[in-house]
């Protein structure tokens, strides 16, 4: 086959790939059957920091009184799931993830100890994160300053690493979930595709154990295109972050600078995303009573109009 032929014989091809997720799944599916707009939906939580409150439980409170769902939680809820379920409960609320960080880069440190030390203290996030019953434990590999691998070498520790957590995670009912970051925290993993194709390379299937997510504020950075991003990822997005772009007031709370969220909306809806969307955002200017709920009237406006 030639060059002419190749191309030629492949764009009808290349065309519905480019909006299916790019899976083998999608071999023979039609554009309407991908489609999957009608079972999509908004659904807010939010990290405990931005929210308005002195304590936890007034934060919970307020989250539920201005339309979240769910609260996403911070590493220090490991090994304490009951409780933390509980109190989501107490307020009507559900847990979308834990947001655990890189656990100081030690899977990119070329030292073996280190490695089990991160298999170990990830076995019990993933635990406590089946007992939350959240979509899962949100990791990065390394920021830029924690590892003096090269890319191809985190690349192979991942390959190594993650098919044995993704299992251990089935198991307790959630997922690892890949963040990738802007070129300014991290070199590796800095697009939605970047991570997902390291899901499929370690797991072959989006229901698996491990998946990625999307960040606002990351992708104003990264991503050329919201929609083409998320719809890139499709079943193996298990989890969004919400916050305004790089312009300031930079990662602020949605609306209060110029990024828009209605492109990457139209990727979620596209696929029929159900996860969490959830706020990881500085509180910007204004009364936080009133930015806060501000912000989400904000996005489902945005959603309506995607
Ligand atoms: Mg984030």
């Amino acid at each position: 086959m030639n060059r002419r032929e190749f191309f030629g014989g492949s764009l009808a091809g290349l065309g519905l790939m480019a909006v299916s997720g790019m899976s083998s799944e999608a071999d023979g599916a039609t554009i309407g059957e991908l489609d999957k707009r009608s079972v999509a939906k908004l659904r807010i939580s939010s990290q405990l920091g931005v929210c308005p409150g002195d304590t936890l439980e007034e934060k919970l409170a307020n989250m539920k009184k201005f339309g979240c769902e769910a609260v996403e939680y911070g590493g220090d809820v490991v090994g304490q799931g009951e409780k933390y379920r509980k109190m989501a409960d107490d307020a009507g609320l559900k847990v979308s993830a834990i947001c655990w960080g890189s656990h100081g880069g030690d899977l990119c440190k070329g030292d073996p100890a280190r490695v089990e030390s991160i298999r170990d203290d990830m076995k019990k996030a993933l635990e406590t994160a089946g007992i939350l019953g959240c979509s899962g434990v949100i990791h990065v590999p390394a920021f830029s300053s924690e590892t003096t691998m090269t890319n191809q070498e985190i690349r192979k520790m991942c390959l190594d690493f993650y098919p044995e957590m993704a299992e251990f995670a089935k198991s307790c009912n959630t997922n690892l979930i890949l963040e990738p970051l802007c070129r300014m925290e991290a070199f590796f993993i800095r697009q939605v595709a970047d991570g997902t194709a390291i899901c499929r390379d370690c797991v072959g299937a989006p229901d698996k154990g491990l998946g990625v997510m999307g960040d606002f504020y990351h992708m104003d950075t990264e991503e050329v295109n919201d929609m083409a991003a998320l719809i890139y990822a499709g079943d193996y997005l298990k989890h969004i972050h919400l916050a305004g772009g790089v312009e300031e007031p930079r990662r602020t709370l949605p609306g209060q600078n110029s990024r828009r969220f209605v492109d990457g909306f139209r990727g979620l809806k596209y696929i029929g995303y159900q996860g969490f969307c959830s706020f990881e955002c500085g509180r910007g200017p204004g009364d936080i009573m009133e930015e806060f709920p501000k912000a989400i009237k904000f996005l489902q406006s945005q959603w309506e109009e995607a």
